[in-house]
């Protein structure tokens, strides 16, 4: 049996300023979470999968063959959401997680993610990093930098991310959903093992408007 797929596509979209949830900007002709279903639809170990909206627009999410499930307040709620619906018709052993807003991801990245968390029992989490480009330092109150981070040490989170669904079920139950940018920090919060699956460099995040034009430009490229 595959595994579930959940994309959370239930953001606002302000920092984008189109108007209106950002999963349904039109980008290279199609509502930007649709990028997302379609590689899902391609990866092999996926066989259902969720998408969690914004409350109140269920009614424009029209891909065919996804369930649609409201989001919440924040992003861990609309995962909270989602895990809820795929437990509901079944006892599912991992789930992946996705955000609407990286339409390049790739099914073969989603296939590794899955693959790579099935095959090593020491780890309750798989995530999608890159490797950082940037230098990156550390702040003080007062705005001025601290020190420089080890550049080697650190990666960029992305998703996929690949879940034991019991293990975030937990993590989800007793975490500060309020706090966590993505699921795995959940995961770390109460002690677990998360890996990392280095992703290919296409694989950006739409979170402002230059950022659509980028990936348009890339999607249109792939097509
Ligand atoms: O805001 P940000 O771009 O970091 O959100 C990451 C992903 O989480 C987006 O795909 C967004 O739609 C989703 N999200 C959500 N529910 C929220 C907030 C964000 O599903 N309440």
């Amino acid at each position: 049996m595959g595994v579930p797929a959940l994309i959370v596509a239930a953001g606002s979209g302000q920092r984008l300023g189109a108007g209106g949830p950002k999963a349904l900007v039109r980008v290279a002709g199609r509502p930007l979470y649709a990028w997302s279903v379609e590689a899902f639809r391609k990866a092999s170990q996926i066989d259902r999968i969720y998408v969690a909206v914004p409350p109140g627009h269920i009614g424009s999410f029209t891909e065919p063959g996804i369930v649609t499930v409201e989001g919440g307040e924040t992003r861990s709620h609309s995962v909270a959401n989602g895990l809820e619906a795929i437990r509901a018709e079944g006892s599912p052993g991992m789930v992946v997680v996705h955000d609407a807003a990286r339409p390049m991801v790739s099914p073969a990245l989603i296939d590794a993610a899955v693959i790579g968390l099935e095959g090593d029992e020491e780890l309750h989490a798989l995530i999608a990093a890159a490797p950082m480009t940037d230098t990156v330092k550390r702040l003080g109150d007062d705005g001025v930098v601290i020190e420089t981070l080890d550049r080697s040490a650190l990666v960029s989170v992305q998703t996929p991310q690949v879940f034991r669904v019991e293990v975030l079920e937990r993590a989800i139950a007793d975490g500060d959903l309020a706090a966590a940018t993505d699921d795995a920090a959940l995961i770390e919060a109460a002690g677990g093992s998360v890996g990392v699956i280095e992703s290919p460099s296409g694989n950006i995040k739409v979170t402002v408007p230059s950022d659509l034009d980028l990936a348009a430009l890339l999607l249109e490229r792939n097509r």
